[in-house]
């Protein structure tokens, strides 16, 4: 059986990056992966001003008295002009241009002011306190934003705040799905005895949709080979990648693979992993390929855990983010053979003390989706960790926004 981890790594070895890319006004671009190093055409802020309203001062004004008289105003948007006389302070608000020659500006809740209009400062200001330099923020001619980021409600903006009004990005994925059984039936339909509904081709599309892919729906495929050949060449003619799922498993892989070896090259895989064991993996004529075990629970996980990293490297992203993963507390006792990685569905919560508690939610077996709903997050066992006792030290992964948190 194959680690996890090596097969995460070999996945990403050999899939490239897109080398197409095409230029979209900002709002076009959301969901993409940034196709360029985004160099800053201005510094932020583009001029100094104030981070507080107050009054502007210079220093060397303050040495002979600290009562002042106040010669005009800088507001957001309407600066300071003409000539600041000497022994005088500039009224000053909340981003508006520091007038020039201005060393800091005092806070007005710190200053009195006098019945004769003037201001008496209480204390010495130090140099520069509440100025927001030029630059400071981002400099001109900095990368603001890397090639292969994420495109989102963080790092558009940030393209916004510069005026940058168009970024290079690299083309949706186009993704064919398949599922794959004589037994299923699509959602909608009445249930004959012994067939079940394919749920596995709506939690793909799902997830896809989610990951801005193109979806190319290919529907059921019947348990035949010609059909599996015929609609195999037709999906990998049209897609960056296509998804399958159910036929993996022993038994029926050798019949996937003998039509999946006419077509390209692939890996039938035993990654030690629970739930999952069973995945393709490999290159198509025009296509790559991945084959998802059919029982939804390990679909679900095999697609999140390996084929979500793949599909972000193929989208533009050299290095796919890894999930995130916390140390917590097994808030009872979790039932764990050694020997595969296992993902438990789980409930993460602070308890009293302040520290992360997991707690199982149920019945753990691969094709019980019914758990799934009431998980926040995976507790990931180690390959050769055995029963977890209550109160051991366990890593949790939180569901990421694929999975609705
Ligand atoms: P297989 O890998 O094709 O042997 O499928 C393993 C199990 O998953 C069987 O119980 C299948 O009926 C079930 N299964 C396969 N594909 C799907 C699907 N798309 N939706 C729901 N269950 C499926
Ligand atoms: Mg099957």
């Amino acid at each position: 059986m194959l680690p996890l981890e090596q097969a995460q790594a070999q996945m990403l070895e050999q899939l490239p990056l897109p080398t197409h890319t095409e230029t979209l006004s900002l709002n076009d671009a959301a969901n993409r992966i940034c196709a360029e190093n985004v160099v800053s055409p201005i510094n932020v802020p583009s001029f100094d001003n104030s981070a507080m309203d107050g009054y502007a001062v210079r220093l060397a004004d303050l040495q002979q008295s600290l009562r002042l008289t106040v010669a005009g105003k800088s507001f957001a948007g309407a600066p300071f002009e003409g000539e600041w006389p000497t022994n005088s302070v500039i009224r000053i608000m909340t981003g508006a241009m520091i007038p020039s020659g201005a060393d800091a500006v005092v806070m007005q809740e710190q200053v009195c002011v006098n019945e004769d209009g003037t201001i008496t400062f209480s204390e010495l200001p130090k140099a520069n306190q509440n100025i927001r330099r030029i630059g400071e923020d981002v400099k001109q001619g900095d990368v603001v934003l890397q090639q292969g980021a994420l495109l989102n409600a963080v790092s558009l903006p940030l393209l916004a705040s510069l005026g940058i009004a168009r970024v290079k990005v690299y083309p949706r994925l186009k993704v064919a799905v398949l599922s794959t059984g004589d037994e299923l039936v699509p959602v909608g339909q009445p249930l004959q005895p012994g067939q079940i509904y394919d749920t596995n081709r709506f939690t793909v599309k799902l997830m896809l949709q989610q990951l801005n892919c193109e979806v190319l729906d290919f529907g059921i495929l019947p348990d035949n080979q010609e059909e599996f050949e015929a609609a195999f060449i037709k999906a990998q003619a049209q897609a960056d990648l296509v998804l399958t799922s159910g036929g993996v498993s022993v038994g029926e892989a050798d019949f996937t693979k003998t039509v999946l070896e006419k077509v390209g090259a692939i890996n039938f895989w035993k990654i030690a992993m629970k739930p999952g064991k069973p995945f393709a993996f490999g290159k198509l004529a025009n296509a790559w390929f991945c084959g998802l075990p059919g029982n939804p629970v390990s679909a679900l996980v095999t697609f999140y855990q390996l084929v979500v990293p793949a599909i972000r490297k193929l989208q533009g992203q050299p290095n796919p983010p890894k999930a995130v993963q916390l140390p917590a507390i097994a808030a009872s006792n979790l039932k764990k053979a050694p020997g595969r990685l296992d993902f438990q569905r789980g409930f993460y919560q602070l308890n009293a003390q302040g520290q992360i508690e997991v707690h199982p939610v149920g019945f753990q077996g691969s094709h019980l989706f019914s758990s799934f709903v009431k998980s926040n997050c995976f507790i990931r066992l180690e390959l050769e960790r055995g029963n977890v006792s209550a109160g051991e030290n366990v890593v949790i992964e939180p569901f990421n926004h694929l999975l609705g948190q």
